[in-house]
C-alpha cells in the first residue's frame, strides 16, 4: 500500500507562458494552419466554426464555462458539487463491460481520503500514470453509497491548468474537435499572439470606462481567473461591439444628415390652423411630440425622429400635422404604411383631416393621393404624373411609393408608419425620393429606448405616453375553447347594444386547419350556425385590394356587425364603434402582435373587451397570454416581450440591418449607454476616424460592418 501524500497546493492563476517563438511570425490575420499543431484536417474543422485566422481563433468565444474553480480535499466532497481535486492515482484498471465497451476505473487519493473515478474511454488508461498527481475536475456523484466522479477532466500539474481548477471554457464544438484540444490550441495562440493584439480602443476611453486591455480581455474570456475577471472581460468585449456598432450608425447618420435640409416654417402660425380644425383637441403628449417635430423641421439638419406611441395613442394626427407643414411650405409629403388596408385608411382619414385645408401656394384644396400595388396601370400613371408635377400634395401609399418611376417634384417630409414592418433598404429608398427630406418613423410597438437607439441609429425619439381622453381600458379575458359559447353570447349582447366585433383567426397558410380554423370556413360556420341573425363580413389577405377596401368601409360604416378576419386586421385599423375582439388560437401570435390586435378596439367612447381563446397549457404561450391579461401598457409588454424572446429575436435584428453581436446583449443598457457616449465623443472629435490614434479603430469599424448594415 503506497503512502498517503499530503494534498498538493492550489494551482496559480493562469499567466501567459513565456512567449513562444513564432514560426514565420505570422500576423493575427495569418491562417490557423500556420499554428504549429494545426494541420489541414484540423484547419478544415475549425473553418466550420467560422475560424480561419489566428484572430478568429482568439475571438472564438466560449459559450459557457464549467466551474471547476472550487478546489476541495476529498474528505470535504459533497454530492452534486462541481469541484476540482488534486490527487495521486493509486491504481488504474480497465474492464470489458460488454457491447465492445470498456470502462476505466482509477482510485485517486489526496491524503484526506480516496475517491473512485470512471471513464468509458479506453485511452484514459494510457494518459494517466500510477503514482502521479493530477488535477481532476468534475461533478461529485454517488455509486451505491460511495462518492465517485464519472468522466472527470484531468490535467497533469506541471503545466498551466486549462480544464480543471478554474472556470474552464466550453466552446461550440464541431465533429472531431474536442473541447480539450480547442482549449490547448487557444492557449497556444494566446501565449504566442495574445500580447500582439493591438488595442484599438483609445487609451483615454479604455481608462475612463474602467475597461480591461484587449489582450487581458481576450485572455480572461477564455481562461478567467475568477468570476469578476470574467465579467470584466465580457464587459470590455461588449463595449467594443457596441462602440463599433454606434460608430457605424453615427457615420451612416452623418451621411444622410450631414448635408443640409431645407428648413420648413413650422411655428404655431403654420401648425395651429391645421390642428384647430381637427375634430378633437390634441392630448398634451401629442402636442409635445408635435412641438419636438416642429423644431426639427425648422432646422437645416434633416429630421430623423422616431415617434413612439402605444396603439391608439393618436400618432396619425401628429404625422398629419407635420405633413401639413410640408404642404404649407409649398413642398410635398409622403406617408408609407405596410399594408394596403392601412394605406387606404390613412388616405381616407387624411382626406377628412385635410378637406378643409387649402394649399397656400396653389390656392387649391390640399390633394391627397393613394398609391398602392392594387391600382390599375392607368390610375397609377396618372397619379405618378401628378406627383411629378407637384399637383399632389400628399402621397399615401404602401411599398408602391418606393418603386422606380415614383418621382416627387419636391418631397420635404417622409413618414414611415409601423416602421418595424419595413427593412432598412425600404426606409432608405423612401428617403431617396427627396433631396435630404426630413424623416419621421412611427412605431405602434414600443421599443425600449436603448434598443431604438441601437436599431435605428441615432434617431431622436418622441413618445406619446398618454391616451386620448375618455378611453376606458380594455378588459382582457383568456378562455379555453370549451368556453367559446360564452364569448359568442357576449358578442351577441354587445351587438344588441349597437357595437361591433372582430373575430380573428391565425393566417390561413400558416396554420393547420385542425388547430386554428381557417377564417374562410369559420365565416361560413359562424354565419350559418352561430350568428344567423347578424351581418358578418370576411377579411383576409387573399382578397383583392378593392374587396378589402369595400369590406373595411362597410364595417367602418356600421353595415356589418362582425368582421371575421385573419391577421390583416393587425395594424392600424380604426373603427371606434368596435368594442370586442375575439382572437382564436391566441397562443400562435406574438405578444406585440396580440397587443396590436387588442388595439383595434377601445378606440371610441365605449368600454371594450379582448377575448383570447386558447387551450395552451404550458410554456411561453401561457406567459404571453397571462402577460396580456395583466397588462394594458404597451411599454410594459414590450419589456416582457424582450425578456421572453431575448433581444436577438426582438423585432428581428436581422431586418434592422445590424451586424450580428457575439458578446454584447442589447439588454445590457449600462454598457450600451457608456459605449454610445464614447462613440459620440470620438465622432465629435474625429468624424472620419482619420487621426493616427483612431486608425486601428477605423479598421475595426470597417471589419465589423463588413458586408452588413445600412442604417436609417
Ligand atoms: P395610432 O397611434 O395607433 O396610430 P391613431 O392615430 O390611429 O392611433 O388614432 C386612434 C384613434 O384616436 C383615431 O380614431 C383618432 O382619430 C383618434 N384620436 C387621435 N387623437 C385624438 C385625440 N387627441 N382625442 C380624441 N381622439 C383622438
Ligand atoms: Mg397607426
Amino acid at each position: 500500500m503506497p503512502e498517503v501524500e499530503s494534498p498538493a497546493p492550489p494551482p496559480e492563476p493562469l499567466r501567459p507562458e513565456p512567449r513562444q517563438p513564432r514560426p514565420n511570425a505570422p500576423g493575427l490575420d495569418a491562417p490557423v494552419i500556420r499554428l504549429p499543431n494545426i494541420g489541414p484536417a484540423f484547419a478544415q474543422k475549425l473553418e466550420k466554426l467560422g475560424v480561419e485566422t489566428v484572430r478568429d481563433l482568439l475571438y472564438l468565444l466560449p459559450h459557457r464555462y464549467d466551474d471547476f474553480s472550487q478546489l476541495r480535499t476529498i474528505d470535504k466532497l459533497k454530492f452534486g458539487e462541481e469541484v476540482t481535486i488534486i490527487g495521486t492515482v493509486w491504481d488504474i484498471r480497465t474492464r470489458d463491460i460488454g457491447n465492445d465497451r470498456k470502462m476505466v476505473t482509477a482510485r485517486v487519493g489526496d491524503g484526506t481520503g480516496e475517491i473512485q473515478m470512471t471513464w468509458f474511454n479506453p485511452w484514459i488508461e494510457k494518459q494517466l500514470r500510477v503514482g502521479q498527481a493530477y488535477s481532476f475536475g468534475g461533478k461529485v456523484e454517488t455509486y451505491r453509497s460511495d462518492l465517485v466522479m464519472r468522466g472527470p477532466e484531468f490535467e497533469p500539474l506541471d503545466r498551466a491548468l486549462l480544464s480543471t481548477g478554474r472556470l474552464a471554457p466550453v466552446y461550440p464544438l464541431t465533429e472531431g474537435l474536442s473541447v480539450r484540444w480547442l482549449r490547448n490550441v487557444i492557449k497556444l495562440a494566446l501565449d504566442a499572439w495574445g500580447a500582439d493584439l493591438p488595442d484599438f480602443l483609445p487609451e483615454p476611453i479604455r481608462r475612463s470606462n474602467g475597461l480591461l486591455t484587449l489582450a487581458e480581455a481576450i485572455t480572461q474570456i477564455h481562461f478567467p481567473d475568477n468570476h469578476e475577471r470574467l465579467a470584466a472581460a465580457h464587459r470590455r468585449l461588449s463595449f467594443d461591439e457596441f462602440l463599433l456598432l454606434q460608430l457605424g450608425v453615427l457615420s451612416a447618420r452623418e451621411r444622410f444628415r450631414g448635408a443640409p435640409a431645407r428648413p420648413l416654417r413650422a411655428g404655431a402660425e403654420v401648425i395651429a390652423p391645421f390642428v384647430e380644425r381637427l375634430p378633437f383637441a390634441l392630448t398634451a403628449a401629442q402636442s409635445r411630440a408635435l412641438r419636438e417635430i416642429a423644431v426639427d423641421l425648422e432646422s437645416d439638419r434633416p429630421m430623423g425622429r422616431l415617434l413612439q406611441g402605444d396603439v391608439g395613442s393618436g400618432k396619425t394626427a401628429v404625422a398629419a400635422a407635420a405633413l401639413w407643414a410640408a404642404v404649407a411650405n409649398g413642398s410635398q409629403g409622403a406617408i408609407m404604411a405596410p399594408t394596403e388596408i392601412l394605406a387606404e385608411q390613412h388616405a381616407r382619414s387624411f382626406g377628412r383631416m385635410f378637406a378643409a385645408q387649402v394649399n397656400p401656394t396653389s390656392g387649391q384644396p390640399v390633394r391627397v393621393a393613394l398609391l398602392t400595388g392594387a391600382m390599375s396601370a392607368g390610375e397609377r400613371e396618372e397619379t405618378l404624373a401628378a406627383l411629378g408635377r407637384g399637383e399632389i400634395d400628399l402621397a399615401v401609399g404602401t411599398h408602391a411609393l418606393i418603386q422606380k418611376g415614383v418621382e416627387f417634384r419636391d418631397l420635404a417630409l417622409a413618414v414611415v408608419d409601423e416602421q418595424h414592418r419595413f427593412g432598412v433598404e425600404q426606409r432608405a429608398a423612401l428617403r431617396q425620393k427627396g433631396v435630404q427630406p426630413h424623416m419621421l418613423v412611427m412605431s405602434a410597438t414600443p421599443i425600449p429606448r436603448s434598443l431604438a437607439l441601437t436599431l435605428y441609429g441615432d434617431l431622436d425619439v418622441s413618445v406619446i405616453d398618454e391616451m386620448p381622453a375618455g378611453r376606458t381600458p380594455i378588459r382582457t379575458k383568456w378562455l379555453t375553447s370549451s368556453q367559446r359559447e360564452r364569448a359568442y353570447g357576449f358578442i351577441r349582447r354587445q351587438v344588441a347594444e349597437g357595437r361591433q366585433a372582430f373575430i380573428v383567426y391565425p393566417l390561413v397558410e400558416e396554420s393547420p386547419v385542425s388547430e386554428a380554423r381557417a377564417a374562410v370556413e369559420e365565416h361560413a360556420r359562424l354565419s350559418a350556425n352561430i350568428f344567423p341573425e347578424l351581418r358578418l363580413g370576411l377579411l383576409h389577405g387573399r382578397l383583392k385590394g378593392e374587396e378589402k377596401d369595400s369590406m373595411m368601409r362597410a364595417f367602418g360604416a356600421g353595415e356589418l356587425d362582425i368582421l371575421v378576419a385573419t391577421s390583416v386586421v393587425e395594424v392600424g385599423i380604426d373603427v371606434p364603434n368596435a368594442t370586442v375582439i375575439m382572437i382564436e388560437g391566441a397562443e400562435r401570435f406574438g405578444l406585440a402582435q396580440l397587443h396590436q390586435f387588442r388595439g383595434r378596439v377601445g378606440r371610441g367612447e365605449h368600454p371594450s373587451y379582448c377575448i383570447l381563446v386558447s387551450d395552451v397549457a404550458e410554456g411561453e404561450g401561457v406567459r404571453r397570454l397571462e402577460a396580456l391579461e395583466n397588462n394594458t401598457d404597451g411599454f410594459a409588454l414590450a419589456q416582457i416581450d424582450l425578456e421572453l424572446r431575448g433581444p436577438g429575436d426582438f423585432f428581428g435584428t436581422r431586418q434592422s440591418g445590424l451586424p450580428p453581436l457575439k458578446t454584447a446583449e442589447l439588454s445590457d443598457l449600462r454598457t450600451l449607454e457608456d459605449a454610445r457616449e464614447a462613440a459620440k465623443a470620438v465622432f465629435r472629435a474625429d468624424p472620419e476616424l482619420a487621426v493616427p490614434e483612431h486608425r486601428e479603430l477605423a479598421a475595426q469599424v470597417a471589419q465589423f460592418w463588413r458586408g452588413g448594415g445600412d442604417i436609417s
